[in-house]
Order: structure tokens, then sequence, then C-alpha cells
């Protein structure tokens, strides 16, 4: 494991920064807000972040989905929109990056990720299938059920430590896949799920070594893979700082080798492909293309559209090439790594190392006097919030739901609150602000007492629940 080139801290003699590979041309005014407003909004809000509304936000680390700033290109883009209902001509313009720098046959876009893992479920999965995957993600996994499949999480141990220095904590253990495949019988697994990075882990990578023996594994038993791609160029970013033999590869060429181990991927292009909106399945299997396409036009639209205007279209083929430059790719891995840089450096709890596209603050570790009943990250992005105005999500036992067949709450390992870090938006100087505000909250933490669920909704309830102060 090589050493990270990116410093940021220190001041050292003959030291050199980084800095953003780019220059601010507009700006947005962010609005602060008291004490008092901030107590207001965020009990109307039920103590959901998912609540509150963007105007009473300051710094907003809910997500770094479909927040990216666009370039000056992608906006020039969107200027040619070809809005025709078919065949419009952004269509084949993604098509064509998306076949040349993930390297897949058949692509279907999409309105964005969640619809592209409806059609791959819908098309792959028959009632009483098993589905296993490097950690669920959400969306991922609700589709996967609905479509009756059972969902078998085959991570390495490592990923549910939140100290273990593990390079790459997405790595899928092949133990836990073959013991599987032992028990259900090859054919009960239409295909293993493959995230590239793992987002509930911590944006932690999957390494190319473990995707090829993945591959070689399932190879002999028939099984396919399809790859959730959404962050696949930060995880190919963490290959080329980490693995032995990648140093000195282009993004583009690790890409390519890594999705070359998979049979086709689901995306979310509001991720990686900086962009607001928009998604895309992505296959070589002409038999599931054929039925995932019939099926397109009933949930998306057309299958030359998928849900996306052409302007959107053109805007992520523009930001497909963008994000596998090394330079961005350098400044947006570094600016996380920075801000973890800093909570480390104050003794703060968190899942280390620092992952692509987000800090996981270590809930339990904060909270120790809360059961996982009590809400431990939920009641930390709340915490945060009224702090300083930053907006965290909670990813903990109110995003992992309930067991659909016993009705209790999954009780995952990790209680996590996630500060998401958008794409070419915020400053290091923001950064600043996050770290003294987890800082502040955690010299509070003694005080914190938890929150009651209030109101539940049967389906990712994680965005609509209420909660009330205990
Ligand atoms: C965001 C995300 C999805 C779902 O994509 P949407 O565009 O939000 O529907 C799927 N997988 C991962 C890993 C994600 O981060």
């Amino acid at each position: 494991m090589s050493t990270p080139i990116i410093h940021t801290m220190g001041q050292q003699a003959g030291r050199r920064s980084w800095a953003e590979p780019y220059k601010i041309k507009m700006v947005e005014p962010l609005r602060t807000t008291t004490r008092e407003e901030r107590e207001r909004a965020i009990k109307e809000a039920g103590y959901n972040t998912f609540l509150l509304h963007s105007a009473d936000v300051y710094i907003d680390l809910l997500t770094d989905s479909g927040t990216s700033a666009m370039s000056d290109r992608q906006w020039a883009g969107m200027m040619l929109g070809d809005e025709a209902y078919a065949g419009s001509a952004n269509y084949y313009r993604l098509e064509a990056a998306i076949q040349k720098y993930y390297g897949y046959k058949y692509i279907i876009p999409t309105h964005q990720g969640r619809g592209a893992e409806n059609l791959l479920s819908q098309s792959a999965i028959k009632p009483g299938d098993h589905v296993p995957g490097n950690m669920y993600f959400t969306t991922t996994r609700f589709h996967q059920e609905h479509a009756g499949a059972t969902f078998h999480d085959i991570i390495i141990d490592d990923a549910h430590d939140t100290a273990s220095a593990h390079p790459f904590k997405g790595d899928i253990d092949l133990g836990k896949l073959q013991a599987l495949i032992d028990k259900v019988g090859a054919d009960k697994i239409p295909y293993v799920c493959m995230a590239a990075t793992v987002n509930m882990a911590g944006g932690q990578p999957i390494s190319m070594a473990n995707a090829r023996a993945v591959r070689e594994l399932t190879a002999k038993h028939g099984i396919k893979i399809y790859l959730d791609a959404t962050r696949a160029v930060e995880n190919a970013y963490f290959i080329k700082e980490r693995e032995a033999g990648y140093a000195d590869q282009s993004l583009e060429a690790i890409l390519l080798e890594f999705c070359s181990y998979s049979d086709g991927a689901t995306m979310s292009g509001k991720k990686d492909h900086l962009v607001n909106i928009g998604g895309w399945l992505a296959t070589n299997d002409q038999e599931l293309f054929e039925e995932a396409r019939n099926l397109v036009v009933v949930y998306e639209g057309l299958h030359t559209y998928g849900g996306m205007a052409g302007r959107d279209m053109e805007a992520m083929a523009i930001g497909i090439e963008e994000s596998v430059n090394v330079d961005y790719m350098r400044s947006r891995i570094g600016q996380v790594r920075y801000l973890g840089d800093l909570l480390d450096q104050w003794g703060i709890p968190f899942v280390k190392p620092v992952g692509g596209h987000a800090i996981f603050l270590d809930a339990r570790a904060f909270y120790p006097q809360l059961t996982q009943d009590q809400f431990p990250s939920q009641t930390l992005a709340a915490e945060l919030y009224l702090d300083s105005g930053i907006r965290a999500m909670e990813r903990g036992i109110v995003s992992a739901g309930r067991n659909q067949v016993t009705g209790d709450h999954h009780r995952p390992k990790l209680e996590l609150t996630r500060l998401t870090i958008p794409r070419r938006v915020y400053t290091q100087a923001h950064m600043d602000v996050v770290a003294e505000s987890v800082q502040h909250c955690y010299e509070q933490r003694a005080k914190v007492t938890g929150l009651n669920m209030v109101y539940e909704p049967k389906y990712l309830r994680f965005f609509q629940a209420r909660f009330e102060r205990r």
C-alpha cells in the first residue's frame, strides 16, 4: 500500500498543496440562521434532516446525490438539448460515452439510479431467488426484495469495524459467497450485486484483485455480476492510489478493467457523473437488455430518453468525461480527506480510512448512553443542525428499515451520521466550519438524550419518518 500523495495539513517546509482544478464563475449565496430559528425548523421537521427546508440549511451535506456543480462545458451542453421524443442526438452521445468509459454493450437510460435498479431487479430476479451484495444500499435492496429476492450481505467483516484500517473495506468475502452458493444453489442466485465504492460502509473501495477473484468464482457457477457503478470512478482512484500495479494507469484504464469483471451495471448519474439528475442500466446480455427495454417504456419513458430530458443526457455525457480526469478526482477525494484529517487530529470518532464521498461519524461512540432504539445517528444529525445549520444524514437503524418477514428493525452494527461532500461545491473554508461544529457537538455529547420515532412510513422510512425528543 503506497502512501497517499495528498497532504493538506501541517506546516512542513517545502510543502506542496493541491488546489481545486477549477475556479468559481458563479456563486449562490448561503443563508445563516439563529439557534432559535434552527430549534423551530428541526422540530417542525420531526428531527429528520430530510424534512428540513433547504432554505433553512447553511452547509448542506445531506447527500452528494444530484448536488454537484456542473462545469461551464456542461451548462453549454444543456443548450444542445435535442428534445425529440425519439432518437435524440444527446442519447447517442450518452450511449457512446458509457460504452467508451465503462465498456458495456447495451445501454438503457433511466431517470436516476433506482429506475435502473427496478429494471434490473424485475428482469433478472424470480421470487425465491437470493442476491448477495457487498453490503446493502437502501433502494438497491428494496428493489431486489420487491422482486422477490432475499438479500445477503457478503462484504468482508472489516467493513463492519469502524476502526479497521483495511485499504479495501468494500471487498467481497469469497468464503461468504461460496457458502451462500453451497447453501441455496447457483441457480437461485441470478447475480452478485457488486458496489464500488460501498456507500453504506463509508464510501469504501473494492480492490481490482477482489473484483477479479469474484469474477473467477462466479464464472465457475454461471452466476452473473452486476455492478453498482454509482461511484466506480471514485473507486478507480482508490485503486490507483492503493493497489500495486495501478499507480501509473489512467482512471480510464482502471475503470474499464474493473467493469470488465461484470456483466452490466446500474448507475446513479447523480453521483460520479457530475449532474443533477439521471441514471442508466447497462448490460452485455442481449436477452436481459430486451426484457429491460420492454420495461423501461412502462416505468421511465422511451428507451432513448428513459425519463431524462435531452439536455440532461448531454450534460451527463460531458460529466462522464470530466469525472475520469485525475486532477479533478484528486481534489474530490482530497477534500473529503482534508475534513477527515481535521476530525482525526481532534480525536473525533469516525469510519476509517476516509472513504470517497463522505465522512461517516460513529454515532455509537458519540453517544454510548443511547440504545440503538433511541436513534443515535438520527440524534447526531439533529444536533449538528442545531449547532450550526449543517445538514447531515442518518445511516443507522432508521435507514436499515424493517425485516419484511419478521417486522423487526434491521439492526445494523454501524450507527453512522454521514457528512456527504457535494462535488465541486464547497471550499476548504466550509470544511473548517463543518469540522469545528462536529467538534462542538462532540464536546456536548454527554447531555444528549436521544429521540423517539412518532411516525414511520412503510417503505424507505428514513426519508419521511418523524421523531420527538426524549
Ligand atoms: C444513490 C445511490 C443509488 C440510487 O440512485 P438514485 O439516483 O438515488 O436513485 C444506488 N446505489 C448507490 C450506491 C447510491 O449511492
